[in-house]
């Protein structure tokens, strides 16, 4: 049984979705103004891999991720660079797209645009005029937060704490409570038609439509990040659950937030209390490209998408990820323990691990122990793997299951003398990719190591240089050893070391590795 903690009921809950078998997950995605940064990758990387675990757990999911590109911000930048709203919002959601496809985020099946979605919106909001929990002032349109009884209980505050609204609109409204739904046009912005004249939605609205349209009145899961729990995910839900008279939402999951290393400083992310009218927070914590925020295209050039999908994967989705480069350098070593274990598999059954079947499901990925202590052991990991995604997704937990894993499975070979070729025995073979086989399912589900990772160009020419340079050492070493000249094999070998290079000597001749 999956359990999950509900943000609403501070409790870690039963997971039983609304309809048998069925999924639906609503995770708020970015506002495209400006180039994502390693703050916005938190939620769908993590999102992500709660997907692929629920699917291979048995149930149809559907995963919405919103974008929205309509907002003062993006008015105000496309007014700086001299471009329409539409094409910076285009730019930006092409940027966020492709850091995407870097961290092998490729799950989610509908991303709706706010501006795609007008005409939901403004029914939306006319259904909550027409039901007396909104009103119009000249254009603007307020929810008016006394008429829901509930207002509070998502984020536990009180009436008393206010949107922390300033500007001109605030004066309008019956309350500081009251948070703006539909935001009368300033000349010369974009702009909609409207019963309430031309206008645009204020932010909170146009989660509340959307996930209507694509998931219903009611779902099952809806994410983001702590940061957003208040105002922003308190007005989505008095909004539907004023409008249906239904609780919107059945699990409020909330992740952590990134913070760089050594300091306070928040990555991107919204400041936790909201100062804008109505809109997300236009104060970011200023974090410089040095502590993490922007540059991300080169910091995945310099790290690789799959080493921070790692980094951000290896503690448990709740706790606060604490971001510096140094971090994600050292995640990419202990990804080198992986990659061994594949060379050294191939090296023994002449098998890709990345062409291996992925198991979809529980049962397929199960086996047959039979007697094998080894095999025995590889359940083991594997059992407690999934039980710690099933403790509300803890896929910190289940890292160190793998490693574990990793350990069985090289003491396995070293015991079996597996990688000499006189030993090839044929059960312990077998046993072995059996083992493959649950790394494969294991890793996959985390969505790591499931392509193997191309190498760039000039990558390929440095690495191939190594490799040459390294095989002439491994054969000076080789020779010097032969000569019996051992203080010059030390010398080597030693010297390696200084430099981050250890040598193995295996059966089958001298390894290196980083
Ligand atoms: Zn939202």
């Amino acid at each position: 049984m999956i359990r999950v903690y509900n943000t609403l009921t501070k409790t870690k809950e039963d997971f039983e979705p609304l309809q048998a078998g069925k999924v639906g997950i609503y995770l708020c995605g970015p506002t495209v103004y400006a180039q994502s940064h390693i703050g916005h990758m938190v939620g769908p990387v993590i999102f992500d891999s709660i997907k692929r675990y629920l699917q291979y757990s048995g149930y149809d999911v559907t995963w919405v991720v919103n974008i929205t590109d309509v907002d003062d911000k993006l008015i105000v930048k496309s007014r700086e660079q001299n471009i329409s709203m539409e094409q910076l919002a285009t730019e930006m959601t092409a940027d966020y797209l492709t850091n995407l496809e870097s961290l092998g985020v490729d799950q989610i099946d509908v991303m709706p645009r706010a501006t795609e979605h007008m005409q939901h919106i403004i029914a939306f909001i006319e259904s909550l005029v027409d039901q007396g929990f909104a009103y119009n002032v000249e254009g603007d349109v307020f929810f008016e937060v006394e008429k829901d009884e509930h207002y509070g209980h998502l984020s536990n505050r009180t009436l008393d704490s206010t949107q922390g609204e300033g500007g001109e609109a605030a004066a309008r409204k019956r309350s500081a409570n009251d948070f703006a739904l539909w935001k009368s046009a300033k000349p010369e912005e974009p702009s909609w038609d409207s019963p309430w004249g031309t206008g645009r939605p204020g932010w909170h609205i146009e989660c509340s439509a959307m996930s209507r349209e694509i998931l219903g009145e009611e779902f099952d899961i809806h994410g983001g990040g702590l940061d957003l729990v208040f105002p922003h995910h308190e007005n989505e839900l008095a909004q539907s659950a004023c409008c249906h008279g239904k609780p919107m939402v059945k699990y409020w999951m909330h992740n952590g937030l990134m913070r760089a290393g050594g300091n306070d400083g928040k990555v991107g992310g919204r400041a936790e209390q909201d100062g804008g009218d109505d809109e997300q927070a236009t104060v970011e914590t200023k974090i410089s490209r040095s502590r993490g925020a922007g540059g991300l295209a080169d910091l995945i050039d310099r790290q690789s998408g799959q080493r921070i999908r790692f980094f951000l994967l290896k503690s448990h989705y709740r706790s606060t990820i604490v971001f510096s480069e140094a971090g994600i350098e050292e995640t990419g070593k202990a990804l080198t323990a992986f990659e061994r274990l594949f060379e050294r598999f191939q090296r023994i059954s002449g098998k890709s691990f990345f062409e291996l079947p992925i198991a979809d499901n529980k049962s397929t990925g199960d086996f047959d122990a039979g007697e094998c202590d080894f095999l025995l052991q590889v359940q083991k990991h594997r059992a407690q793997y999934l039980a710690k995604m099933d403790d509300d997704f803890n896929t910190g937990g289940a890292i160190s299951d793998l490693f574990d894993l990793i350990r069985s499975v090289n003491r396995f070979i070293d015991q079996t003398s597996l990688e000499s070729t006189d030993n090839a025995d044929v059960t312990n073979g077998a046993s072995l990719e059996q083992a493959m086989l649950t790394m494969r399912e294991l890793t996959a589900l985390l969505g790591i190591f499931i392509n193997e990772q191309p190498e760039d160009d000039t990558m390929g020419e440095e690495q191939g240089l190594t490799e040459q340079l390294m095989q002439l050492m491994l054969a000076l070493r080789e020779e010097a050893r032969a000569n019996k000249d051992f203080a010059t094999a030390d010398r080597i070998r030693d010297g390696l070391l200084e430099v981050g290079i250890t040598i193995e000597d295996r059966a089958d001749g001298a390894q290196w590795h980083k």
